[in-house]
């Protein structure tokens, strides 16, 4: 609260090279990347950061194997590269995964062509994952009995990448990055739209959680990087682009865990869509659906759960068919897709390209980010970066590497020191992981703080949520590090407690009045009957 209330008084007061409108993914590694460089940046986001589209993802890190069957090898090409950067870049964070594909009896092609393709798909990515695999029905049997092989022909098996933690806590760490660089971020901040004046960009904002008087923010160069907004913000501030945004709504259930091995199950739907059952710690994420929607606000409706749920126990051989209630969580998202003409125009909707697009006006200093995917956020970086030099604004650390995990060296001293205070004997039982492993992924070189308050206070390595393995140290360090304003970007986006935990459970933990306490001081219970009014 203290670090917010300080940069939205920053954000009043001081001019910048840049204003990013947007903290999802796109936004996010935009700021980091010109913070990095020394450009004096602002990021506002009107809810919180990540809390869009960029939380609602498969989590995966991938080449994009479907958009063969559409003949794009040059964005296959990119993708998995750029996966492959990203998996090199945080080897703890970005992991490679087996997709584990099923194929029914009558699909469109058959298993053989397909493994080709993913051979193929393997070559085309360098070779940097395992091979792929042929899959006998008979070894789908052995190897993962929980699929149905009563209709089918047999499958393959690839590699692609996941995001370990889930994406918004993936987001939030560029946001960080940025901050620890100087960025002046806040959340909860709404652009009202901008005008230009004598060189100077001022955007009309306000203050979500306190309202009071709009103010101006001053900037050489507005970016938008709205998401699916960024054609509503372009008509706020009067820029005309050439792409625009289709949008896409798509779904996940999060059920309980489903399969034993960190693997992913791939089939096709009834659509013909590529299908996962995605690990998500000790529960199962299922989607995701595509389904054209022209609200970039739209929600979850019956019709897309009963989609899911069809299909999936279907494919499954489940002692009991899942229904509504195993559902523990949602996840809905709109995806904007980057689209030049008519959207659908010349191509089916279902395969518009997700490809990214930036889009600047020169004479205006104005750049739109359309579409894109996590996969590519480090190439969306530079690119920015690079715009933003070409507009005169001085880049001093042009070659600064502004992403990747800390160097090596921090890494052995953090495990050495962890070793010798003997963290990992704090492990929760029901964790995936050792405790040092989970607190190095999370926080990087800030885990060693968390040790230095471990070994002050042993009380600080409790889990404080029952069942969820978050510590009190780290919900303490969330408090001071994080800019939690509401309890559900903890619960929702610091942490993925509120995924695989039912909102019930959460309600009854002891441990959350104290997380609340450390988080919202004396507006604990303010904050906690907000949350709680909103997921009734
Ligand atoms: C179901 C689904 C599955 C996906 N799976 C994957 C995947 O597995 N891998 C992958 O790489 N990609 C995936 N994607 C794509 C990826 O998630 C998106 O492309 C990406 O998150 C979009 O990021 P963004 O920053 O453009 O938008 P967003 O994350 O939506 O961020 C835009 C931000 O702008 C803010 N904003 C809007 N208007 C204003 C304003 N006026 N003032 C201030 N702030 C404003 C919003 O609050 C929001 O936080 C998936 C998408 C969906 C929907």
């Amino acid at each position: 609260m203290k670090l917010r209330r300080s940069n939205l008084s920053r954000l009043r007061q001081q001019t910048f090279d840049v204003l990013i409108v947007g903290g999802g993914i796109n936004g996010a590694v935009s700021a980091a990347a010109l913070a990095g460089k020394g450009a004096k940046v602002a990021l506002i986001d009107r809810g919180d950061f990540a809390g869009m589209t960029s939380m609602n993802s498969s989590n995966l890190a991938w080449g994009g194997i479907k958009y063969m069957e559409t003949w794009d090898f040059a964005l296959v090409r990119k993708l998995c590269l750029s996966r492959n950067h990203l998996m090199r870049s945080y080897p703890s964070t970005v992991q490679e995964i087996r997709f584990f594909t099923t194929l029914a009896r009558g699909f469109r092609y058959r298993p053989l062509y397909l493994l080709m393709g993913a051979w193929l798909y393997w070559l085309i990515g360098n070779g940097f994952t395992r091979t792929p695999r042929f899959l006998a029905p008979s070894l789908i049997d052995r190897e993962e009995p929980i699929v149905d092989t009563r209709n089918t022909t047999g499958g393959f098996e690839y590699s692609d990448a996941y995001l370990h933690d889930n994406d918004a806590r993936f987001v939030f760490n560029f946001v960080r990055t940025a901050l620890d660089r100087g960025c002046v971020a806040a959340n909860y901040v709404e652009s009202l739209g901008a005008r230009r004046e004598a060189g100077w960009w001022l955007t009309r904002a306000r203050d979500v959680i306190d309202g009071g008087p709009e103010f101006e923010l001053r900037a050489r160069v507005l970016i938008n990087a709205a998401g699916p907004l960024v054609d509503a913000h372009n008509v706020l501030t009067g820029e005309t682009t050439e792409h625009r945004h289709a949008l896409s709504k798509g779904i996940h259930l999060i059920v309980k865990r489903l399969v034993k091995d960190r693997r992913v199950l791939a089939f096709f739907a009834d659509d013909g869509r590529l299908f996962f059952v995605i690990p998500m710690g000790n529960r199962t994420c299922i989607g995701t659906t595509d389904t054209p929607v022209n609200d970039a606000d739209a929600g979850i409706t019956d019709e897309d759960v009963a989609f899911v749920l069809e299909n999936i126990n279907k494919r499954l051989k489940l002692p009991q068919p899942l229904t509504r209630g195993d559902i523990i969580a949602t996840r809905c998202g709109v995806r904007p897709l980057a689209v030049k003409s008519e959207p659908g125009k010349g191509r089916d909707f279902l395969h518009l390209s997700r490809k990214h697009a930036v889009e600047m006006r020169r004479e205006h200093a104005h750049i739109s980010i359309f579409g894109g995917k996590l996969t590519d956020c480090l190439n969306v970086g530079n690119e920015i970066s690079d715009l933003v030099r070409s507009l005169g604004i001085a880049l001093p650390y042009p070659d600064y590497k502004w992403y990747g995990e800390p160097p090596e060296a921090v890494r052995e001293e953090f495990f050495h020191q962890a070793k010798l205070q003997g963290l990992d004997g704090y492990t929760a039982p029901e964790s995936s992981e050792p405790l040092s492993m989970r607190l190095w992924r999370r926080y990087g070189a800030e885990a060693i703080g968390l040790l230095e308050n471990i070994r002050e206070d042993p009380r600080q390595a409790e889990v404080l949520i029952k069942g969820t393995e978050y510590l009190r140290c780290e919900v303490a360090q969330a408090a001071r590090r994080e800019m939690i304003t509401k309890l559900e970007d903890f619960l929702r986006r610091r942490s993925k407690i509120a995924l695989v935990e039912r909102t019930s459970d959460i309600a009854r933990s002891p441990g959350l009045a104290e997380a609340c306490e450390l988080l919202f001081g004396d507006q604990a219970r303010a904050k906690l009957d907000e949350y709680f009014a909103a997921h009734a």
